[in-house]
């Protein structure tokens, strides 16, 4: 079994069904266990359900975060045109529409999608990316919060991002980076990939991106990554 990332060799499972990969660091879940697209969904939004039932408790939580990764965003980019990848009840939207930037972004969970329209009158896309219809260089910035870990094929949705960011545009992904000890204390059976820093390095240059930050993300418990990336102009 290869590395659906790099196509080095995988080992044996190192924590139940999960495979690292001795070339670019990833962890991924065995080829079998991976959900169709539609199962794919159906896991996330019932995760989404329970992650989220509480959805201004979890806004007034993510609101410094936010405040951040906006700090950070705008050293890069000056507010313009965002596209929030799975963006739960509209959190990071509504810190980024305070800040002057147009806000979009998708989320599979109807109920958060109802919510954030609800709550900050919001209109966020309910498919996946791909489905969301959006144009070739349209956006000044792609945003990811925890997402990409769920994702299928993480190489073909950063592609699409890649697509509808502007030439010059960047892309801001956080995700868990656990070390081995985290992975078996805080194993998630709807992450289908856990990255590695090196890993997450790979995965975003496969899809053509070039680096600007990529650093541990003090705030969290479990490690994460975030990464700050630039589409060449
Ligand atoms: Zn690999």
């Amino acid at each position: 079994m290869k590395c659906i990332f790099c196509s080095t060799e995988l080992g044996p499972p190192i924590h139940k069904n999960l495979h690292e990969c001795p070339g670019c660091g990833n962890r991924r879940i065995a080829p079998a266990d991976i959900p169709s697209k539609d199962n794919a969904w159906r896991q996330n939004r019932s995760f989404m359900l329970r992650a989220s039932s509480n959805k201004a408790k979890e806004a007034a939580r993510l609101k410094d975060a936010h405040e951040g990764q906006l700090d950070l965003l705008e050293q890069y980019v000056k507010p313009g045109a965002v596209y929030d990848v799975g963006a739960a009840g509209g959190f990071f939207m509504k810190a980024a529409r305070d800040r002057g930037w147009q806000v979009a972004g998708n989320e599979l969970s109807a109920s958060s999608v109802a919510w954030a329209k609800r709550a900050y009158d919001l209109d966020i896309d309910c498919c996946y990316l791909e489905d969301a219809g959006l144009p070739d260089g349209a956006f000044d910035a792609v945003v990811m919060w925890n997402v990409l870990e769920h994702v299928v094929d993480p190489v073909l949705t950063l592609r699409e991002c890649h697509r509808i960011l502007k030439p010059g545009g960047c892309i801001l992904v956080k995700v868990p980076t656990k070390n081995a000890a985290e992975l078996r204390r805080h194993f998630e059976w709807k992450h289908f990939t856990e990255f590695s820093r090196n890993g997450l390095d790979h995965v975003l240059k496969q899809a053509g991106f070039v680096r600007l930050v990529l650093e541990r993300s003090a705030a969290d418990k479990v490690s994460h990554t975030i990464a700050l990336y630039r589409k060449p102009a």
